[in-house]
């Protein structure tokens, strides 16, 4: 069966979906014509782009997008669902475009395994399916906190219900109560997202909680990107800024966070806790950085562990930093580099990154950060170039409004 034939019929069929595709083809979905199949495990700015940019460059490749989620709620912007500035629908994405414009089989469901020898990897449905190349973005997976119940004490650092309970439970805080945010040590998801959340909750507490009290409790030593904008914003908004307040455990049911440096107690308590690779990397044996991230070739983001395995996004080890824009970034580049092996040639040598994220401080204003990263022959790395990075001056109100146009662009190179 021709590759569009077969596309055509399952479409004819509606086998968008798992449970159906599982039933017209039992046990292993396998490639009916020979055309090389890409399996993409993760939905999210990693995997949505790579399975994007995938087809969108080739029509001579199959690709199936693995993703147990319906709706994707994007981490980018969320912090302005704590003060009512946007709702999770303004930030949710479907999978039907990708489906439908770009021919990607998109299929709900979990990867339970990944079975590297058989270039094939095993759903929660119970169906296989075998790949050529197979590429893993499944984000970040939270390290254990003692004591910690995120149904009590939310992170809001994967978007969606978790950020729904902490807007709820800012909602009902007290007028003079006291919201504690908590900082991992880094690496760890958006440097710059939990000092941005910080300042937002601050602005919206000043008017409708007055007399309210904000408390950071850092595990870094200082304020690790922007410290002067967040620095100045924090000492504005009175928030209290603890360095070297390394969390040890979690009382969720009286939302105190025990430290080094001794007790806080919350009326709001937002701990975000350390993070590792997504479990699937760790338990594929791919987490050979620290044990935590996986090492990849950044001229392809093919793992140093396993061949044919391509790990991208928050997960990937390269030093570059966990955040959307890059993930985005990297998936293009990891993209381009299958379909060049694929067709017996070598990834493009020169690969050239970019992050940037935008920080709103306020209800109307915002900051941002910029930083362009490129293969460093020498070393085999990613490096900063130096003279590529920015900062904002200062936050304003163009800052706020462009950062609206920036997040457009990237949710529809990602996801239209
Ligand atoms: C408050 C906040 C603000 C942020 N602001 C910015 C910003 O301004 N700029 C920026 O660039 N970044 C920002 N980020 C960071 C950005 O959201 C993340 O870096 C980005 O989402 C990482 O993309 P990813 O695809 O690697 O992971 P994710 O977006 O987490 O996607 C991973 C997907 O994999 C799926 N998955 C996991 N395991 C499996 C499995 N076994 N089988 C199938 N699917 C699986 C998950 O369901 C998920 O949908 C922010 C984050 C937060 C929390």
């Amino acid at each position: 069966m021709a590759n569009l034939n077969r596309r055509q019929f399952l479409q004819t069929l509606g086998l968008a979906s798992a449970a159906t595709a599982a039933a017209a083809f039992p046990g292993v979905i396998k490639a009916a014509t020979g055309r090389p199949q890409v399996v993409v495990i993760g939905g999210g700015f990693a995997g949505a782009t790579v399975a994007k940019y995938l087809r969108y460059w080739s029509n001579t490749v199959d690709v199936t997008l693995v993703e147990p989620n319906t709706t994707y709620y994007s981490p980018i912007l969320s912090n302005l669902v704590l003060n009512n500035q946007r709702n999770l629908g303004q930030i949710s994405f479907s999978y039907s475009t990708l489906a439908q414009k770009y021919g990607i089989q998109v299929i709900h469901d979990w990867v339970d395994s990944i079975n590297a020898p058989n270039q094939s990897v095993q759903l929660r449905n119970g169906t296989t399916l075998n790949y050529d190349r197979l590429v893993i973005a499944p984000g970040i997976e939270f390290m254990d906190v003692p004591g910690l119940d995120s149904n009590k004490v939310p992170h809001a650092w994967k978007a969606g219900a978790q950020t729904t309970l902490l807007q709820q439970q800012l909602a009902a805080m007290p007028v003079g109560g006291s919201f504690v945010i908590t900082i991992p040590a880094t690496p760890y998801r958006c440097p710059p997202g939990p000092y941005e959340r910080a300042c937002v909750v601050a602005d919206w507490l000043r008017t409708n909680k007055p007399g309210s009290k904000v408390t950071v409790l850092d595990a870094n030593p200082a304020i690790v990107v922007e410290p002067t904008i967040f620095g100045n914003a924090f000492a504005s908004y009175g928030v209290e800024y603890v360095p070297n307040a390394v969390l040890q455990s979690v009382d969720s049911d009286q939302r105190v966070a025990k430290t080094n440096l001794g007790d806080f107690k919350a009326d709001v308590l937002n701990v975000i806790p350390p993070q590792q690779a997504g479990a699937i990397v760790l338990q594929s044996g791919l987490a050979n950085v620290g044990g935590r991230w996986a090492g990849v070739n950044p001229l392809s983001y093919e793992s140093t562990a396993v061949p044919n395995i391509h790990i991208i996004g928050d997960s990937q080890g390269t030093g570059q930093p966990k955040a959307g824009h890059i993930a985005n970034a990297e998936a293009k580049v990891c993209a381009d580099a299958i379909l060049r092996l694929l067709s017996g040639s070598q990834p493009y040598a020169a690969p050239v990154t970019n992050s940037a994220c935008y920080s709103p401080i306020s209800a109307s204003t915002a900051s941002w950060l910029t930083a362009v990263y490129a293969y460093d022959q020498a070393s085999g790395a990613m490096k900063l170039v130096p003279e590529s990075f920015g900062a904002a001056a200062a936050p304003s109100s163009k800052n706020y409004s462009r950062m609206f146009d920036w997040t457009t662009n990237l949710f529809n190179d990602t996801f239209a």
